[in-house]
């Protein structure tokens, strides 16, 4: 049966995509190549763990989850805001200090916290952590390390801390993200506990996926989009389906592919997962190593987690699950296994050998390159019947998944009604 709109690719933008056009009251059928929802949002299930396909968090303050999913029904479960820093002196804890106020003593002994430093960071977030757009815009925009620089942040903060962490999260540790995108992320952080679904980050796409009136069809493959003046044509590796509108929701890279645009430039990385006997750190929060000679990580790590101290049930009774990632930059590009446990024994100050490698999820095309000047709502039309979504439209996160998608949803319904019912 054709289907008023069909949605290539059963991702966040897609999944969101097709949900609002159901709303819209259109009939959708989503078509997706890799056998199940999620894109990359994907978990699997090894020897017990719960692994997702790279390691990520689900931030419940993005203003999209919280327009769109239900956070409780997936029983978030919480990581600490903050991070455990491996320095030459041992191990010492910045956290966020209204959400952990008993840890504020230690952060503020940390040596990472020095009031000029914290105040020129404080004044470079503070239009965006009051006003969510304040600089999401292209405007006065540059990149990551020139607008730090600039704010005079240069401490012990940015060169041990903060470019640590953020490389990990942007999978670049070349400094020239959009510096307006990164102070987005942070707000989110400053005002979300971000976390995992008990039934793995996978849980996110099935809640969405469940709410449609009918199923995605996950084995089917599309390999060519047409606009055929009067609709679209659209080609499967079991045949042709026709509709009024396509949504191309397949990825920054496919979607280039399947309609002429340009594809974005792709940051890369791999999650290490081992499985553990014992936890080797009893907390909740992300680990960085600042013992590098300049003030960063020494080996290719650039962060650690026991991720079931966060989310237990990542790990079966009596064992532990850690993640390790490394980029796929010329740095941690080559790292082998061997480097990885070296930089893990080292950052946790215990042995791994006995620690098991059940999974490794190489990832290049984790995020799409977000450089200035930030464009987050980026033209989604690319053709007369034809438009795209995906991360690669918005922001570069699960955020910018699923408000470009919902943002495609309500262009092609506005056309569908036509300007009189609109
Ligand atoms: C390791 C990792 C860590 C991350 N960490 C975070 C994080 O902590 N926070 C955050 O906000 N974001 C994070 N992200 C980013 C976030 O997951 C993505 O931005 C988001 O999932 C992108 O969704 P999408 O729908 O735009 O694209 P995708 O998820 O790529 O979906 C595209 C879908 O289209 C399908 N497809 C492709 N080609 C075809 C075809 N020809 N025919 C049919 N189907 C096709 C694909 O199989 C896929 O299912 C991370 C991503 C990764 C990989």
């Amino acid at each position: 049966m054709d289907a008023d709109v069909i949605v290539i690719g059963a991702g966040l933008a897609g999944l969101q995509a097709a949900r609002t056009l159901q709303e819209e009251g259109l009939t959708v059928t989503v078509l997706e190549g890799a056998g199940e929802v999620g894109g990359r949002v994907r978990t699997d299930r090894v020897d017990g763990f719960l692994v997702d396909r790279g390691f990520q968090i689900l931030n419940p303050a993005y203003p999209a989850v919280r327009d769109f999913i239900d956070v409780p029904a997936l029983r978030l479960q919480r990581f600490g805001v903050g991070v455990v820093v491996r320095n030459g002196r041992g191990l010492t804890t910045l956290a966020h200090p209204l959400r952990h106020p008993r840890l504020l003593p230690e952060t503020l002994r940390s040596g990472y916290v020095t009031p000029g430093e914290v105040f020129a960071l404080a004044r470079w977030l503070a239009p965006t952590l009051i006003r969510e757009t304040a600089s999401s815009r292209a405007t006065d925009d540059m990149t990551l390390a020139a607008a730090l620089d600039a704010a005079g942040v240069t401490g012990p903060l940015r060169r041990n801390v903060l470019d640590t962490f953020l490389s990990g999260v942007l999978a670049d540790a070349s400094g020239t993200t959009s510096a307006n995108f990164v102070r987005l992320l942070l707000r989110a952080f400053a005002f979300g506990a971000p976390g995992l679904p008990a039934q793995g980050m996978q849980a996110l796409p099935e809640q969405m996926a469940a709410q449609l009136n009918r199923a995605p069809l996950t084995e089917l493959r599309v390999t060519t989009v047409r606009d055929t003046g009067g609709g679209v044509e659209v080609e499967t590796d079991a045949g042709v389906m026709g509709g009024r509108m396509a949504v191309v929701a397949a990825g920054p890279v496919e979607a280039a592919e399947l309609t002429g645009m340009t594809a974005p430039a792709m940051n890369g990385l791999t999650t290490w997962w081992f499985s553990a006997p014992e936890s080797p750190l009893g907390q909740k929060f992300l680990l960085l190593d600042a013992s590098g000679p300049a003030g960063g990580p020494a080996g290719p790590v650039v962060h650690a987690a026991v991720v079931s101290e966060a989310a237990p049930s990542y790990a079966p009774a009596g064992r532990h699950l850690v993640e390790a990632t490394t980029l796929l930059d010329s740095k941690g590009g080559g790292a082998d296994e061997a480097a990885v446990r070296r930089d893990l024994e080292r950052m946790y100050g215990t042995s791994v050998t006995v620690w098991e490698l059940i999974a490794r999820h190489e990832i290049p095309r984790t995020l799409p390159a977000q450089p200035p000047p930030l464009i987050d709502r980026r033209t989604q039309r690319v053709g007369d019947h034809v438009f795209v979504a995906g991360d690669h439209r918005d922001t570069a996160s699960i955020n910018g998944a699923l408000t470009s998608g919902d943002r495609a949803a309500r262009a092609v319904a506005g056309l569908l009604r036509g300007p009189n019912q609109a």
